[in-house]
């Protein structure tokens, strides 16, 4: 189960998410008050979601157990690394 955040384009679409694998890892996301652009400041308890796939946490980057682990690499994750310019 992860806990989530979103990140939005300057139109307010929805384009990417961001994982984490608990509500204290996305509360210190950011700690530092980093400005992303598009990513959502915390904004309270967003957790439990069920992700399809294995995903990394942003916060402490353990692995978030998807619910389908049978399937092939999801190859894609949420890259919030290009969205810092790591
Ligand atoms: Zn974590």
């Amino acid at each position: 189960m992860a806990h989530i955040r979103h990140i939005e384009d300057d139109t307010g679409d929805l384009v990417d998410l961001v994982y984490f694998c608990s509500d204290s890892c996305n509360q210190d996301w950011h700690p530092d008050g980093i400005v992303v652009k598009g990513v959502e400041p915390y904004g309270g308890w967003y957790g439990c979601q069920e992700v399809e796939y294995d995903v990394e946490c942003a916060g402490c980057g353990d692995i978030i157990e998807g619910y389908d682990a049978d399937r092939p690499d999801p190859g894609e994750v949420a890259d919030w690394r290009l969205l810092r310019g790591e």
